[in-house]
């Protein structure tokens, strides 16, 4: 059944108070219904007794004493319930009745056990009866009967049972109405979100749901909701900022590009100059195609349906390779490096991301040395983390630019060294990649005096 949220509420709420009702007016029912036989009984044991001192035994004929009396009291009142009585012998046959039962005879149940009330007819009329035993020297000579008339008492019933039957079904019909009216109201709040979500798209995202006014479970998911707008919103705005970064830093050397050769084919040059000018180009399409492979990679990292290669390898001779790929720069600069590892046993990490982190660190930490400075690398472990500490001398980095040095593209006081080259990308990609393995990388900082970068990988 395809119910919208508001019936299904109104439904449920229905259910529950119908079957509530339903029990509240069963009971209601049956405490009358039992009331009313208690009375009935009652009143029928209290005749029953009453009459059972009217009674005279004449050997094994037993009469009414007052039955003269008796007669002349129907002829005068008229009785609204009247109460049949009627004797009969050990064997059930009768031997004298009240004269309001005419020619007609209660019926004698012998199998009943004596005393008991119970229900019968006489002459198709509903009857409560009772049939009490006449003992003379302990032995039975006869037994009383008395009966009352049913018919009033199940009137009452069948009316009782009529009006709560018209008021359950009344009921039932207003309680619908009313559970879907406070259902609708109840649910307004999902409807604004629905309206406010719907009539956000990529131009307007800055749009927000408004929070309803109890802070309730409705207000803790609109909450939700505009927190994942903010994150959306966030996204798209540094997406936006890195595409026009990354073509800003494309077009500069392009332009440069551009403008050298425009320059060099205006007149003829010597072959010393051509060959400055193409080396000039040759190597800012290099810088250009390094940028191009960050981004590329950078993008890669982004992009979790990438399967990275998943290959481990030892930290110790990670680091190793590493110097080894920067020893040219590491002897042109006359560079001290000292690696000491403090841990005893083989360390093994993902070796691409592990790669990524590592290279981009220590060949900044080359980088940005100055000759004949210090690098000193330390592996070190806690309990659970392993720890990489990369320490220079070099140039540091301002205090305020530390928080955004991991941003794509951001440069500090590289820029104030013009020979020391670089995009900006190399930090982005360390730290997407620590993220890729849930690893951290702390740095510390003065300007002018170094940088220490420490890399906490999980064990
Ligand atoms: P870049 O290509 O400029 O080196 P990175 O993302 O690797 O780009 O680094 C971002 C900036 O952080 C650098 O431009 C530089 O200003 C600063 N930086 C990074 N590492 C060091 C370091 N070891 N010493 C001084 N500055 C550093």
């Amino acid at each position: 059944m395809n119910l919208s949220f508001r019936n299904r509420i109104a439904l449920y709420y229905m259910i529950a108070t119908a079957i509530i009702v339903a029990i509240i007016f069963g009971v209601v029912y049956f405490v009358v219904k039992n009331s009313m036989y208690d009375n009935l009984d009652k009143d029928l044991s209290f005749e029953a007794s009453k009459h059972a001192g009217e009674l005279q035994l004449q050997g094994d004929k037993i009469t009414f004493f007052n039955k003269a009396e008796w007669e002349e009291n129907e002829h005068r009142e008229i009785q609204i319930n009247p109460v049949f009585i009627q004797i009969a012998d050990a064997n059930g046959k009768t031997m004298d009745k009240s004269p309001n039962l005419k020619n007609d005879e209660l019926p004698f149940k012998d199998a009943q056990s004596y005393g008991l009330h119970f229900n019968t007819f006489l002459k198709d009329k509903a009857i409560r009866q009772i049939q009490k035993p006449i003992q003379s020297n302990g032995e039975t000579k006869g037994y009383l009967i008395a009966a009352i008339s049913l018919e009033p008492s199940i009137m009452v019933l069948l009316n009782l049972r009529n009006i709560l039957i018209i008021s359950y079904l009344l009921l039932l019909s207003v309680l619908y109405f009313i559970s879907r009216y406070l259902a609708g109201r109840s649910i307004i709040p999902v409807k604004n979100i629905t309206n406010t979500t719907n009539r956000i798209t990529k131009n307007n995202l800055n749009e927000r749901v408004a929070l309803p006014e109890y802070q309730d479970e409705l207000y803790d998911l609109s909450t939700g909701i505009n927190k994942l707008l903010q994150r959306i919103e966030n996204a798209i705005e540094r997406e936006r900022q890195f595409t026009s970064d990354a073509s800003h830093e494309l077009r500069t050397p392009l332009a440069t590009l551009r403008g050298n050769l425009e320059v060099l084919i205006r007149k003829p040059r010597t072959q010393q100059e051509y060959e400055e000018k193409i080396d000039y180009c040759l190597s800012e399409i290099d810088t250009m195609s390094d940028t191009i492979e960050q981004l590329l990679l950078l993008a890669r990292l982004d992009s979790s349906q990438e399967q990275i290669n998943e290959e481990q390898i030892s930290l110790n001779i990670l680091i190793n390779d590493i110097l080894k790929q920067h020893q040219n720069d590491i002897t042109i600069k006359n560079l001290r490096v000292i690696f000491e590892n403090k841990i005893r046993e083989n360390i093994e990490l993902p070796k691409y991301y592990a790669t990524l982190i590592l290279d981009n660190i220590i060949s900044n930490a080359i980088k940005y040395s100055k000759n004949k400075q210090t690098i000193q690398i330390i592996l070190y472990a806690s309990k659970r983390q392993v720890m990489c500490k990369i320490q220079d001398e070099g140039i540091g980095i301002k205090s305020e630019d530390i928080p955004n040095i991991f941003n794509h593209f951001f440069r500090s006081d590289a820029l104030n060294h013009k020979s020391i080259t670089g995009n900006g990308l190399g930090l982005s990609i360390a730290q997407k990649s620590a993220e890729s393995i849930n690893a951290e990388i702390e740095v510390k900082s003065e300007l002018g005096k170094g940088s220490i970068f420490i890399v906490y990988f999980n064990k």
